[in-house]
């Protein structure tokens, strides 16, 4: 697992790609962060335990605050990302592929995964 310093890069990742951009639409906080409970990752849809550090961002999206999770595999995948040069095989890539996997395969079992 990273620890905090150096899983700072995390932060310089762009986790919207471009996706979202109203105007008016702002990052409130980036910020990497040891967890105090049990949070579900917005990449990857797995599980953040406590004492894990993750990435938490706040986002005004539309007058609405959303906040969103980044657990530490993604975190050292971001890092990986955005320190490398990647025309294709970014890691980002397979975490943000195992989260699709992981919704469809909830949503085909009933099951409502949020994030
Ligand atoms: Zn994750």
């Amino acid at each position: 697992m990273l620890e905090q310093n150096t899983i700072d890069d995390a932060l310089d990742f762009d986790l919207f790609e471009g996706d979202f951009g109203a105007p008016g639409d702002t990052e409130l906080s980036n910020k990497i962060v040891s967890s105090r409970g049990e949070y579900k990752c917005h990449v990857c849809g797995g599980q953040i335990v406590k004492g894990e550090f993750h990435r938490s961002t706040t986002w005004k999206f539309d007058g609405e605050l959303m906040s969103y999770r980044c657990c530490n595999e993604c975190c050292t995948a971001m890092v990986s990302s955005v320190n490398g040069d990647y025309e294709e095989g970014d890691p980002i890539e397979a975490r943000y592929r195992l989260g699709h996997e992981r919704r469809n395969k909830n949503r085909a079992a009933g099951v409502t995964v949020e994030g």
